[in-house]
């Protein structure tokens, strides 16, 4: 990451140069803003910076990447940058000798490793441990002891705090008393997109930055400028399945990066809309699960989420199309046939909850739920849903 691959947030991007620049840092600072939006991409960015080997005071152009420095912050392995998200308790268990037979240990810090590795994979992702009961006490106190050990001379430790929002209250107490009489030497970034559920006293002791949507402007330039090889109509579908989540996008363009075939996203595409087409043929709904288990067992996790979004798309076009039949900018103009088919015999379903069905399985896909799990209860929620419309 640089500034330069950072979508949108000039005017933010520009506060944190200035005060980079000039020395002027705040202690702690709170990144506010929609998921999706880059909060946490910049604070990783503001990490390298401080760290990076390659770059002069008052750079404007960003970290290097490269630097042994930049390549630990990007492995969730530099002793100065400390990343904190909600975990399970089991990963936290004491007893360092004991935790080699600890099974439950050993099995939680697997899951806790998968979604570091999504995390490298795709810098939007905001991770959360899916037995989670928040950020724990014992992270903080963690911090705490990390706190007191000075970086080497002239650095910083920086401390990243994702979805601040879900500390503990035990915790959120603890890390008041931190920034309460912060350390010199560290900074601490807090994110979250719903501070209003920050303790008050903790958001007052950290400068808000406040993070806008992406528009889908934004990001079709940035596309067009930095990935010209994405063309329509996979640029427009790129941007409208996002709809300013940079998460999102970005599943996107990795899957397109580790599919040779350029039209892999519209396969699986069709493989989604075939599903449909068996789940709502009602002699068909046992090669309907069929189909489900076996995308469950087949798909990466990475593919699931098109597969899902592919249907929140399609979806969203029947709706349109149900509510004004001359509707033009499709999401899948190349099928408005079948768009047009499903708006007739689905005259009246509801769309919120299935939009918002889809959208619930795709997070859960994210944060590492059971694939076939999601996708079976996925499957009889939708049957229901577009039956009783
Ligand atoms: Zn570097």
């Amino acid at each position: 990451m640089s500034w330069n691959n950072i979508i949108g947030q000039k005017r933010q991007i520009r506060v944190l140069q200035q005060a980079l620049a000039t020395g002027r840092l705040a202690h702690a600072y709170l990144f506010t803003g929609p998921d999706g939006s880059g909060k946490e991409s910049v604070a990783f960015e503001i990490a390298s910076l401080l760290n990076c080997q390659n770059v002069a005071t008052g750079s404007e152009a960003g970290s290097c990447g490269v630097c042994p420095d930049c390549t630990l912050i990007h492995e969730f392995m530099h002793p100065n940058v400390e990343y904190i998200f909600p975990v399970e308790s089991a990963l936290l268990e004491p007893g360092e000798s004991a935790k080699k037979e600890n099974k439950r240990f050993t099995d939680a810090k697997e899951r806790y490793d998968a979604l570091l590795e999504q995390k490298k994979q795709n810098p939007y992702l905001s991770p959360a441990m899916e037995r989670s009961m928040g950020i724990l006490t014992e992270q903080i106190i963690s911090l705490q002891h990390k706190a007191m050990f000075m970086p080497s001379e002239g650095s910083k430790k920086i401390f990243i705090i994702s979805q601040a929002e879900r500390l503990h209250p035990s915790a959120a107490n603890k890390l008041l008393k931190l920034l309460e009489e912060p350390p010199p030497h560290v900074l601490f970034i807090l994110v979250s997109s719903r501070p209003e559920a920050l303790l008050p006293t903790i958001r007052s002791r950290c400068q808000a930055i406040r993070f806008s949507r992406i528009t889908a402007q934004e990001l079709r330039l940035w596309l067009q400028e930095n990935r010209p090889e994405i063309t329509e109509p996979e640029l427009s579908f790129i941007v409208n399945f996002s709809r300013g989540n940079l998460r999102l996008a970005w599943e996107f363009i990795n899957n397109r990066d580790s599919n040779s075939s350029e039209t892999a996203t519209i396969l699986l595409r069709n493989q989604a809309l075939d599903y449909l087409r068996l789940l709502l043929t009602p002699s068909r709904f046992h090669e309907a699960i069929t189909s489900c288990e076996q995308n469950a067992k087949n798909l990466s996790r990475s593919d699931l989420t098109l597969f899902l979004a592919a249907l929140l798309l399609f979806f969203q076009d029947a709706n349109h199309r149900r509510i004004n039949p001359d509707f033009q900018e499709l999401n899948n103009p190349d099928i408005s046939d079948a768009i047009d088919r499903f708006a007739k015999n689905f005259p009246n379903p509801d769309f919120f909850q299935i939009s918002t069905i889809t959208e619930e399985a795709i997070r859960a896909i994210e944060r590492n739920a059971s694939p076939l799990l999601v996708m079976t209860s996925f499957t009889s929620e939708i049957k229901g849903l577009l039956q009783r419309g």
